[in-house]
């Protein structure tokens, strides 16, 4: 049923070699050419301006990842081509299939790695067992599945059948906190795992990424983190009345989101024009307080205080707003491609590479109020 592949699979560019490696794949059929159809794959792979992180062994924990520097909230930390990316999950036909057939399918695709690169990949947590590594190491590529979120595709599989894990070499050695200070995005465009700072890292301090979705209570968490091996003990579960506490009163904002409110607020001249921005400003600042900027939750309140101060017609907060989101934001979708130029143009890159990462499209600018389609009916309906 899956077809083993190295991606990016088109003649090395420029130089004689991809720069970045290439990733060896399990995947669906079909799913390689999707992948390979996008404009200009593989897109260059975005690198820091400068160096931001080390491995480091920690006393009775394992090897973890470190700042070397201050890295600044939404800095790109670091970039990698991953070295598998394989399904996330048992698909229903394959529900009988052993464990050990799934070994031998991952030891088919490590095989096919450099040898640099299989024992990189052996020597991560989760082994002896190959499969055991890669579910283990893997981060949701959320970026590829979006990818394929098309129809001709989803008529043949389930969107949990076409799920991946992407395995990188030095990404999957930053640990996990419940109150981490980076995510990680897996961007299609480039195949490559982006480690992206969610607040301010200061230099030395651990940099840490979410296993498991940070939203639900200690417990739950818990149980999620089980099949790693090792218990949290990041400042929420060390606490966990308190943390528990204030994810519930977060969950109790949740009704801020609902549209009629925010419609209702449009209308109602009686509510006041802060009705809703007070209640945004206090969960956003409570959620930072459990740093859970990057959560889907974080990104929708700041796209509501977003819709709050185009309706008030408040272009500076509006502003101030968008940037904010966008910023947020790129945890979710990827640094942008601006951020590649500008990091290409400061290395040491050869001019062919240069000439090529200029024709890329730069990042949208921001319309302010009215000139921006998507608040133009919306924009001062307050005001
Ligand atoms: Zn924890």
């Amino acid at each position: 049923m899956y077809e083993i592949c190295t991606i990016p699979d088109t003649p090395p560019d420029f130089s004689g070699v991809h720069p970045d490696g290439v990733t060896q794949c399990i995947l669906l059929p079909g799913m390689k050419e999707i992948i390979l159809s996008q404009s200009g794959f593989p897109n260059p792979v975005a690198h820091p301006l400068a160096p931001a992180h080390r491995i480091a062994s920690m006393p009775g924990a394992g090897l973890g990842m470190f700042a070397t520097r201050q890295i600044k909230s939404h800095e790109l930390i670091h970039s990698e081509r991953p070295l598998l990316v394989s399904p996330a999950k048992y698909t229903p036909q394959d529900r009988d299939r052993a464990q050990e057939e799934w070994d031998k399918m991952t030891a088919r695709a490590v095989m096919h790695m450099t040898q640099a690169d299989q024992e990189d990949f052996s020597a991560l947590n989760g082994g002896p067992s190959l499969r055991g590594i890669a579910e283990n190491n893997g981060f949701d590529a959320q970026g590829i599945l979006a990818l394929l979120s098309r129809p001709e595709f989803f008529l043949r599989y389930t969107p949990e059948q076409c799920s991946l894990l992407a395995t990188g070499k030095l990404i999957s050695r930053a640990n996990h906190s419940c109150q981490p200070n980076a995510a990680v995005y897996v961007d299609a465009s480039t195949f490559a795992l982006q480690l992206i700072a969610t607040r301010d890292i200061a230099a030395d301090e651990q940099i840490t990424v979410p296993y498991c979705d940070l939203m639900p209570l200690h417990a739950e968490r818990k149980k999620k983190l089980e099949p790693y091996g090792f218990t949290c003990t990041c400042p929420s579960c060390t606490d966990p009345a308190l943390s528990d506490e204030r994810r519930r009163v977060i969950g109790s904002y949740e009704y801020l989101l609902a549209d009629d409110i925010f419609k209702k607020w449009v209308k109602d001249p009686a509510l006041p024009d802060d009705h809703l921005e007070v209640p945004l400003l206090v969960v956003l600042a409570l959620m930072r307080e459990e740093s859970l900027q990057d959560t889907l939750n974080y990104m929708r309140f700041v796209e509501k205080l977003v819709d709050v101060y185009a309706a008030l017609g408040n272009q500076k907060k509006f502003k101030e707003c968008v940037g904010w989101n966008i910023a947020v934001r790129m945890s979710k979708v990827g640094i942008m491609h601006t951020e590649a130029q500008q990091t290409l143009v400061n290395r040491d890159a050869n001019p062919a590479q240069i000439a090529y990462m200029q024709t890329r499209p730069k990042l949208p600018t921001c319309n302010i109020g009215t000139n921006n389609p998507s608040h133009a009916g919306n924009w001062g309906s307050r005001a």
